[in-house]
């Protein structure tokens, strides 16, 4: 029953027994466990509340029942007891950062919102995949690893020709692929509400599209396809199988790009790279413009921080944003989630968000982003690799065939342990902790100028993490 058609008396007693709770648990408290309480009636003696969930109740039974039970009695005194009953919000939401810890995942499920249907005009209703309303081009960060991606996607949206086609994104996973796309739609949408749009995973189009082979159907399919001004399948690294599926692929693709209907791929992986995948589709995929999201820096890892801090509304101390861009370097999905869950955390216990608590809190997570790599494996390493002695790892020699392998692996011993930067010094040489401060800015702004350098970086470091 909704409170609303509550004894009005009853409704004002609650009003009185929340407002006591609140100033005795105060405002960070209360909001999380206490807000959500729907009152549903009082009968015989007993006051029934109901919460969203299992793990709710618990918390509030046994942190704030008895406490609850003898405000009530104060108001009412036919009260003698309390039910806290567990039922699914019909419109009241879930606290999301409840939700947030109780499933502990990267990405927490109730952090989501809710994932909307899209409206694909004509005979394409079902085809598109649901759009996350998050994924706009105003929540992504831009940095360098990024920004041709990005601008290509944004060109994209903002033509109603198609500028280049295909365009081919790719990159390793949680590092923006699908938001871009979804961001493409999303902005495609409101500004040509005429533009078709479709968007859907490779399995998606392979499931319909295999179905019309089989149905001997696949003049209809392509014409359904032709229909559409934009056509985004994400994921295509998935796309493999008989020669005679690829074939017809391939013809689709084809007339797809002549009619000039727009289309967007996306892949883990660069076009001749794609394994399981006929060279001539391959090379065909490659033709418009290939776009490479690179592994994130610090300081777009940095910038994500800020930006999913200001989202979320919460004041997060500086060295705690450093510290998470510092130690989860994998991908944005779980630096997401490592944030997620400090916030929840901080929430849900009522403290200060802090360096202290979020390593606590985010112990697992730092653990399996701690690689075990030593300094001294990787001198060895990148010695090797550059044809120098070890010795010279330390020695003070500074002519740049030298030098430059030693910042490289000071670069990557900061990359890849979790050594501070006087701790790397020491180990080489007894280098100061600004040489190393240099040396790994000196790398980062090579890697973005030098594109050979930048693929023996990475190839370097692959080696050492693999
Ligand atoms: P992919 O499709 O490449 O595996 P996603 O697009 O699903 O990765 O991104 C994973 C998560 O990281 C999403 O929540 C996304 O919003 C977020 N994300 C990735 N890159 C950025 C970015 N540059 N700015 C903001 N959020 C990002
Ligand atoms: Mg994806």
């Amino acid at each position: 029953m909704p409170e609303s058609r509550l004894d009005p008396r009853i409704t004002a007693q609650w009003a009185r027994v929340r407002g006591l709770m609140r100033s005795e648990v105060g405002d960070a408290s209360y909001r999380s466990w206490l807000k959500p309480l729907t009152l549903i009636g009082v009968d015989a003696g007993e006051v029934r509340v109901a919460v969203p969930t299992r793990f709710m109740r618990d918390w509030v039974v046994s942190h704030y029942g008895d406490r609850l039970r003898a405000l009530w009695v104060a108001e009412n005194s036919d009260v003698v007891s309390l039910d806290v009953v567990v039922e699914a919000p019909r419109t009241k939401p879930v606290v999301r950062q409840i939700g947030a810890v109780r499933n502990q995942a990267p990405v927490a499920p109730a952090m989501k919102q809710k994932i909307v249907e899209n409206e694909t005009k004509t005979d394409l209703t079902g085809i598109s995949g649901p759009l996350d309303p998050r994924f706009v081009f105003e929540n992504f960060v831009v940095g360098k690893p990024n920004e041709l991606a990005y601008a290509a996607a944004r060109r994209i949206a903002d033509s109603e020709s198609a500028p280049f086609n295909p365009l081919f994104l790719y990159g390793g996973v949680g590092l923006g692929k699908t938001h871009l796309m979804h961001a493409i739609a999303h902005h495609t949408r409101q500004k040509f509400p005429d533009r078709r749009v479709v968007y859907l995973s490779a399995e998606k189009f392979m499931y319909h599209f295999i179905r019309a082979l089989r149905f001997q159907d696949t003049v209809a399919f392509k014409e359904r396809f032709r229909s559409v001004d934009l056509l985004m399948i994400d994921d295509v690294q998935f796309i493999n199988g008989k020669e005679s599926t690829q074939e017809e692929f391939f013809h689709t693709f084809n007339d797809l790009v002549d009619n000039n209907r727009q289309l967007v791929i996306s892949a883990d992986k660069s076009p001749s790279d794609l394994e399981g995948m006929e060279e001539r589709l391959r090379s065909r995929l490659g033709w418009g413009l290939v776009a490479d999201i690179h592994a994130t820096t610090f300081e777009l890892r940095l910038g994500i921080m800020d930006a999913k801090a200001d989202r979320l509304g919460v004041a997060i101390p500086p060295e705690v944003k450093e510290f998470l861009a510092h130690r989860i370097t994998s991908n944005v999905r779980e630096l997401e989630g490592a944030l997620n869950r400090v916030v929840a955390h901080a929430t849900l216990v009522g403290r200060e968000i802090s360096l202290e608590t979020c390593q606590d809190v985010l112990h697992d997570v730092l653990r399996a982003n701690d690689r075990r790599v030593t300094i001294e494996e990787i001198q060895k390493k990148v010695a090797e690799h550059f044809n120098i002695r070890i010795a010279d790892m330390h020695s003070a020699r500074r002519a740049r065939a030298i030098a430059r392998p030693r910042q490289v692996a000071m670069y990557l011993a900061k990359q890849l342990t979790s050594r501070s930067l006087p701790e790397i010094g020491r180990k080489f040489g007894g280098r100061d902790h600004t040489t190393v401060m240099h040396a790994v800015k000196k790398v980062e702004e090579l890697r973005q100028t030098d594109a050979t350098f930048c693929e023996d970086v990475d190839l370097l470091r692959r080696m050492l993490e693999g």
